[in-house]
């Protein structure tokens, strides 16, 4: 798989000068075929989709469709469940504002988790604010994972929507989705996912989900910034209305009335980020043909393993996270120490050219809860070398032992 670094250039240009690149978990670097298809697009392909009657409006009409039929066959859905956003932020709040604002009534009940991104807590605390929705949230154990027992004591009859991220951008931890779905569906909740940290790293099949919306974003899995997806379910679609209306959702117009086009349609109101989605495909298709799932879940759980087993060493530094778990199957390490704070963990990484993160990680109130301000989180990706870690370490531990 390590092969594939001569694919990136960010990863090899002289003027980085050989970047550790460990901030993957925000996003993630781009493979020259993706930044090709983008320009390739601009350059001889660009044209309005879906309007034109020319020749060239209709390649690119058929550049953009085909891009929807990679990402449905990426994740097991129907090409039509397939809806572009600007990412996982927007697909969450699509939902929020479009399904949930017209579907819920006051005293039905939401549950969420302590793990989620505030992408996936925001929209649900509005609902709350104006709405009078009861937000719930699964705690957490001292191990950072999802406490399932106290889950289940949470659902009810009036609960009517589970939203759950896959796996925790913050620490790492990754849910049982067939848990925490199989349960909400004794109650018939619908089920969100955010997937943002779960697609591109771990193989992922809808079909083996019965997950009502789904949302992540293209950047994370090699892709351009500003596209990502949302899958809403054909069964959902029929209660899920517009999110924007203008040009492009809508069959018929009079004076005070309209009638939106079928889905997907209906969904993407205004011209589409085109460049964007034939990159993202272009990224689907070098993921389909570099990784093999089971090797890179090896590769990244053997760095996370490697980097927590050389942490574990100092007293003043904890892991935050299921060690084991991220061991196994992880692609994160988050760590605090009581010497150093995040930021000046992460400014002493810069001089040697290692790209981490610090801070709260969009993760406020897993941070309030756990009584941390925030951490240094390490996240892997398919490019990242067992050499890497080691030249982290090797800072790391010039900086400890000092
Ligand atoms: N959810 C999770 C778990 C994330 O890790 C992120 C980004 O870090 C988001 C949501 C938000 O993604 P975006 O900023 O691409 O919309």
């Amino acid at each position: 798989m390590l092969n594939i670094r001569k694919d990136f250039p960010y990863l090899k240009s002289k003027e980085l000068d050989s970047i550790i690149y460990f901030d993957n978990a925000s996003t993630s670097q781009k493979p020259y075929q993706v930044i090709e298809a983008i320009s390739n697009y601009y350059a001889y392909h660009n044209a309005p989709v879906h309007r034109g009657i020319y020749s060239k409006s209709e390649q690119a009409t058929t550049l953009y469709e085909e891009s929807r039929e990679t990402v449905s066959k990426f994740i097991g859905a129907d090409k039509d469940e397939i809806i572009f956003t600007k990412g996982t932020t927007e697909g969450i709040n699509f939902i929020a504002q479009s399904w949930a604002s017209y579907n819920l009534k006051p005293g039905d009940e939401i549950i969420i988790s302590k793990l989620e991104h505030h992408s996936n807590i925001l929209p649900w605390i509005r609902l709350m604010q104006e709405k009078d929705i009861v937000l719930k949230y699964i705690p957490i154990t001292n191990n950072f994972e999802l406490d399932y027992k106290a889950y289940t004591k949470l659902l009810s009859n009036k609960t009517k929507l589970v939203s759950i991220t896959s796996c925790s951008n913050a620490v790492g931890s990754i849910t049982d989705l067939d848990f925490i779905i199989k349960h909400a569906k004794v109650y018939n909740a619908k089920v969100l996912v955010d997937a943002a940290q779960t697609i591109g790293h771990r193989d992922f099949n809808l079909k083996n989900l019965n997950i009502d919306f789904l949302a992540f974003s293209g950047h994370k899995i090699l892709g351009p910034t500003a596209i990502g997806v949302l899958y809403i379910s054909k069964d959902m679609q029929k209660e899920v209305r517009p999110y924007q209306l203008g040009g492009g959702m809508v069959l018929d117009v009079n004076d005070y009335d309209f009638i939106s086009l079928n889905p997907p349609n209906c969904y993407q109101a205004g011209t589409p980020a085109i460049a964007q989605a034939i990159g993202l495909s272009q990224a689907i298709k070098y993921i389909s043909d570099n990784i093999d799932y089971d090797l890179l879940k090896k590769h990244e759980s053997a760095l996370c393993a490697y980097l927590i087993q050389e942490l574990s060493k100092f007293d003043h530094i904890k892991i935050l996270g299921p060690k084991d778990q991220l061991s196994n199957s992880g692609h994160i390490v988050s760590f605090v120490s009581t010497l150093y704070h995040p930021h000046d963990i992460a400014f002493y990484l810069d001089q040697f050219n290692i790209a981490v993160r610090a801070g709260n990680h969009c993760a406020q109130p897993l941070f309030k809860n756990i009584g941390i301000n925030g951490s240094v989180r390490a996240s892997f990706y398919i490019y990242n070398t067992f050499e890497e870690v080691e030249t982290l370490v090797k800072a790391l531990n010039k900086l400890f032992r000092k």
